[in-house]
């Protein structure tokens, strides 16, 4: 197999050896003779599947007892809706922290239901930074506080997980889930789309803690409420069966090279490749501000933006792929996901020295 190094932002590339055993189980699971996809979600082998997919999540993050896990559809967009649905007290505001595009869309979503606080924003550094805490002026009768962990297309991440006090904290980590160690209990939400570090896209996880459940309106559409999600254990409909089961896949790739703080070791180690060689010169730069680059996605610009189409047509050549930036920040992203070998990275700082060395 001639594989590419896929840098793509979003589905991004996925665990060989995932796609290896994916492959030799595709037409007959386990040799029961059909494919996960034909499988009744109510059959056993399923619910098998979907149990080890969420046991093995739960001992990867050491996910609570008091929190539950649900596999549901819609994506992270659909939770910008959601967690204002199932959350907000009626007529209560609820606070946002702004760190870039995808933190707008879910502050967009929000206001639908009411009044939001917006408790700081980097939209004055164009979102190259996070604010800092000391700043915020949040509202202690917010129903919860939403934050993004890494803003995708700005390449700005959290380092550490900011202090609501009593207030719920809420967190988009559609974009750096599993990527390190974390502390749950300090949530009252997660969630996170899969198709960057979990697995296929049509499948999103949602944590939540379960006294949050049972808050939504009457009148919220069933599929929209946790507590209906949660007391069907996310088979209120037919769940994305196949997109569950390779989650599982992931997940015990994960466990098996060391589970989150070997993966953090190996996010770092590779992230600060490509961040050693901006300090190194002045060809390339990274617009984010040093202390919250993320380990990531990497957004860089080249000295001459003239010369960003033979850069990537070199890269291309090369079976370096996606490595085009946002089009709203323009230049280069290199997205490092968990499933981003050493290699690729070591491959694409190598050709990006030797551009330099042409062109700059
Ligand atoms: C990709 C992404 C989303 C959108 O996810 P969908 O599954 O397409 O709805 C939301 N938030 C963040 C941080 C993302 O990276």
């Amino acid at each position: 197999m001639n594989r590419v190094f896929n840098f793509s932002a979003g589905p991004g590339v996925m665990p060989e050896p995932v796609l290896e055993r994916a492959a030799v189980e595709m037409s007959s699971w386990r040799g029961r003779g059909l494919s996960v996809m034909e499988m009744s979600h109510r059959s056993d082998e399923f619910i098998e599947i979907a149990q080890h997919a969420e046991a093995r999540l739960r001992a990867l993050l050491a996910i609570p007892s008091n929190y539950r896990v649900l596999f549901l559809q819609g994506g992270a967009t659909l939770q910008f809706a959601m967690v204002p649905i199932n959350l907000r007290r009626a007529g209560a505001s609820v606070d946002y922290l702004d760190t870039g595009q995808w933190s707008r869309k879910a502050i967009d979503e929000a206001r639908k239901s009411g009044p939001v606080n917006v408790v700081a924003s980097s939209a004055d550094t164009k979102f190259t930074s996070i604010p800092a805490r000391a700043g915020w002026r949040c509202d202690p009768a917010a129903s919860y506080l939403h934050y993004t962990s890494n803003e995708t297309i700005g390449g700005v991440q959290f380092h550490h997980v900011p202090d609501s006090g009593q207030v719920p904290l809420v967190c988009d980590m559609s974009s750096d889930i599993l990527s390190k160690p974390l502390d749950v209990a300090r949530f009252g939400v997660i969630y996170a789309g899969a198709q960057k570090n979990i697995g296929p896209a049509g499948v999103t996880v949602v944590i939540v803690r379960d006294d949050l459940l049972g808050r939504a309106d009457p009148s919220t559409p069933a599929m929209l409420d946790y507590a209906v999600q949660a007391q069907s254990e996310s088979m209120f409909n037919t769940p994305p069966t196949w997109a569950i089961y390779i989650a599982g896949l992931v997940f015990d790739w994960l466990e098996a090279l060391g589970g989150l703080a070997e993966i953090e070791r190996r996010n770092r180690d590779k992230a600060m490749l490509l961040y050693e060689l901006f300090d190194a010169t002045e060809f390339y730069r990274c617009p984010v501000a040093v202390e919250d680059r993320s380990l990531m996605n990497v957004p860089f610009t080249l000295g001459d933006a003239k010369l960003d189409p033979l850069f990537l047509d070199e890269a291309q050549a090369l079976g370096m792929q996606q490595l085009k930036g946002h089009r709203s920040v323009g230049g280069m992203r290199a997205s490092l996901y968990n499933a981003m070998p050493r290699a690729g990275v070591e491959a694409l700082v190598q050709f990006m020295r030797e551009f330099e060395r042409r062109h700059g």
